[in-house]
C-alpha cells in the first residue's frame, strides 16, 4: 500500500500545516541544492524570508558552496535521502534507512549539524519507509499546499494553485531545482505582502527543533 499524498498520518505522525494565530505561512524547497538555488536565496534574503530546504545528499556533494550559503542565510536543512531515487517504492526498509543515513552523514560532514527533519521523496510513505524513519528517528515534515511546480510549465497556473485558498499556517512545497522557481517565488512574495501574510521558518511555525 502506497500513500501518494503527504497526508500520511495513518502511517506516521507528520507536520503538514499549523493553524496559526499569526498571519504566517511557511515555505519549503525540495530537491536542491542546484544551479537555480542561488537566485532563490537572493530573493529570500531581499524579502527577509527564511525557509526550509530539504536537500538531496548527492546534490550537496555536487554544490557544497551553495549548501553552505543556504545555512549562512539562516534557512534550515532537512533530509531528502541521498539519491532521491524514483524506485524508492521498491527499496527495502534497510535500503531506505541507508539512503536516509547517507544524507544525514554528508550534512554532518559539511556542517556539523545532525538532521532531525525528513521529507520522503515524492511524498511516498509506505510501511517500509515508515519502518526506516522510525529506526532513524527523524520527524517527518510534509506540506499542505502542493502546486506541482516541478511538473507544470505555466508559472501563472502554479501561482494560482498556491494562492487561491492560502491561509495562515499553510506549508508550501516548491522545488529549488527548477528554472522557473525564482520567478514564481518573486511573484508569490509580492502576493503574500498584498494579502498581509508573513512567513515563518517551518521549525518556528511548528515550534520544533530542526536539528538534534
Ligand atoms: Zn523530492
Amino acid at each position: 500500500m502506497v500513500s501518494t499524498t503527504i497526508r500520511f498520518n495513518f502511517f506516521l505522525k507528520g507536520y503538514h500545516s499549523q493553524p496559526s494565530e499569526k498571519s504566517c505561512i511557511a515555505l519549503t524547497f525540495d530537491d536542491g541544492p542546484s544551479e537555480y538555488t542561488p537566485e532563490i536565496l537572493e530573493l529570500l534574503k531581499k524579502h527577509q524570508v527564511q525557509a526550509a530546504f530539504f536537500c538531496i545528499g548527492k546534490q550537496i556533494e555536487k554544490y557544497p558552496e551553495i549548501f553552505q550559503q543556504i545555512l549562512e542565510d539562516g534557512h534550515i536543512i532537512g533530509n531528502h535521502t541521498f539519491h532521491h531515487t524514483r524506485k524508492i517504492g521498491f527499496l527495502s526498509s534497510e535500503q531506505i534507512f541507508r539512503e536516509i543515513l547517507a544524507c544525514d552523514e554528508i550534512v554532518e560532514n559539511k556542517s556539523g549539524l545532525k538532521l532531525k527533519l525528513f521529507r520522503p521523496p515524492f511524498g511516498i510513505i509506505n510501511p517500509k519507509t515508515k519502518r526506516a524513519i522510525q529506526r532513524s528517528g527523524h520527524l517527518v515534515m510534509g506540506w499542505n499546499v502542493r502546486p506541482y511546480d516541478a511538473i507544470t510549465k505555466s508559472p501563472e497556473v502554479i501561482i494560482k494553485r498556491i494562492t487561491r485558498k492560502l491561509k495562515p499556517g499553510d506549508v508550501i512545497l516548491l522545488h529549488d531545482n527548477q528554472q522557473q522557481t525564482a520567478s514564481i517565488l518573486e511573484q508569490l512574495l509580492v502576493i503574500l505582502e498584498k494579502k498581509n501574510l508573513g512567513t515563518l521558518r517551518p521549525d518556528k511555525l511548528f515550534g520544533i527543533h530542526a536539528y538534534r
